[in-house]
């Protein structure tokens, strides 16, 4: 059958778009997709046909392209194919998840590790199955945005505390006692900021919210392979057990340079998750070579401490040659190491002249970060050798950030 004509008053679906479009951001703020050739062998890039040093990859520990890894990601490819062909509750649960997540519960130091397809669902699915309407929610007010995503989705009463101020959760949480028993209250934070590169008070937080009754949520995409005894995280690091961080959330895709994500603690809490993450239940299970090379990832982030000190040499040399140059540091130990610009503009310049030294690294713009606050966003990798850090420190001191711009 044909199509009508159109109503001639309607405008066009791009028309309408263009019009939105419009509306949403000035072209500077506009979000771009680049091709980056290559992206995984995470450090040497070609960026416009030119080899750069990338600094803008989140493959910290240097893994996402290690032989070991794709060796095993091939043979389970060869084993059991591409495609795990359905859902975890269906049919697409296999003998590599399950190894997969019993080596996640024993690297967090968990009774049992549920795995999913990413971050941004995991995160998601802790929000559909835990917290429920009358439930109070307590967010950072700098967590990802997935994990603000979780909380908002929920349903549940929601506000934000100031950065890292444990002081300023406990005054939320005295405010806002449940109204009943039936209800809960869950303090959700990054364990390492992902704009910022600091860490969480988690120590402070586990106590604030314990003594309040409220359950801990940490969000460890930035933290797992790399902080903690054989890279357990950011809570093993601060020595907190499953009692003060019932809910741990770690990525697959930054340190362990694979793909996917994961929630480890209770057999109680892996059910409820079973029985009700909708982001669990409605999507195709993560494929299994990804699950067999994340293993090998895990074998490699646990046995090889020296990735570890190497990422913190690099950030160490780091820190010292750009406050040498002068460059306003962000309060970061972590491998995210941002150099706060403030103007978009600038930002984007800055990155701009960067590429043309042959320097990978992006400027992260509003509303991915408060106004006023567009950065370079570096990171390291233990995949970079020192001469990558000095050519980092050359190049920005041909900069001048932080002047004004035309
Ligand atoms: C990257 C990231 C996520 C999302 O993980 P994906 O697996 O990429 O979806 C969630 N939380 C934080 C803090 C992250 O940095």
């Amino acid at each position: 059958m044909p199509l009508p004509a159109p109503k001639t008053s309607a405008p066009s679906f791009n028309a309408v778009l263009d019009a939105r479009l419009e509306g949403i951001a000035p072209s500077r703020r506009r979000r771009r997709l680049v091709a980056t050739p290559d992206p995984a062998r995470s450090v040497r890039v070609l960026a416009g046909g030119t080899p750069c040093t990338s600094f803008c990859s989140n493959d910290y520990l240097g893994l996402a392209g290690h032989p070991e890894v794709i060796e095993a990601f091939v043979a389970a490819a060869n084993r059991y194919g591409v495609g795990s062909g359905a859902s975890h509750l269906v049919s697409g649960h296999g003998p590599e998840h399950e190894a997969l997540e019993a080596d996640l519960a024993q690297l967090t130091g968990r009774p049992r590790a549920l795995v999913f397809s990413t971050g941004y669902m995991a995160n998601l699915g802790i929000g559909s199955a835990l917290i429920t309407a009358g439930d109070r929610v307590f967010e950072d007010r700098l967590n990802h945005a997935s994990l603000l995503d979780a909380g908002l989705s929920s349903g549940a009463r929601f506000g934000r505390y100031p950065h890292c101020s444990a002081a300023g959760l406990a005054k939320r949480l005295a405010r806002a006692q449940p109204a009943d028993s039936s209800t809960c209250g869950w303090v959700l934070t990054d364990g390492v900021f992902s704009m910022d590169g600091d860490v969480a008070p988690l120590v402070e937080l586990a106590a604030v919210a314990r003594s309040h009754g409220a359950f801990l949520v940490v969000d460890d995409a930035h933290g797992i392979g790399v902080r903690g005894p054989g890279g357990c995280g950011t809570a093993g690091a601060a020595g907190l057990d499953i009692d003060a961080v019932p809910i741990l959330m770690g990525t697959l895709g930054k340190a362990l340079g694979t793909f996917g994500a994961f929630v480890a603690g209770s057999e109680q809490l892996i059910e409820m998750l079973i029985q009700k993450a909708r982001t669990y239940i409605y999507t195709t299970a993560l494929p299994p070579a990804v699950a067999a090379a994340t293993r090998a990832s895990i074998r490699l982030a646990r046995a090889d401490d020296w990735r570890r000190t190497r990422l913190e040499q690099h950030v160490a040399r780091f820190r010292a040659g750009a406050a040498a140059l002068g460059l306003t540091l962000m309060p970061s130990a972590t491998a995210i190491q941002p150099l706060l610009v403030g103007t978009d503009a600038a930002a984007l310049e800055a990155s701009a002249k960067l590429l043309s030294m042959g320097i990978l690294v992006s400027a992260i713009r509003p509303p991915t970060v408060p106004e006023g606050t567009a950065r370079l966003r570096i990171t390291f990798s233990a995949a970079h050798e020192e001469a990558d850090i000095e050519q980092l420190i050359d190049a920005l001191s041909r900069l001048r950030i932080g002047r004004s711009v035309p």
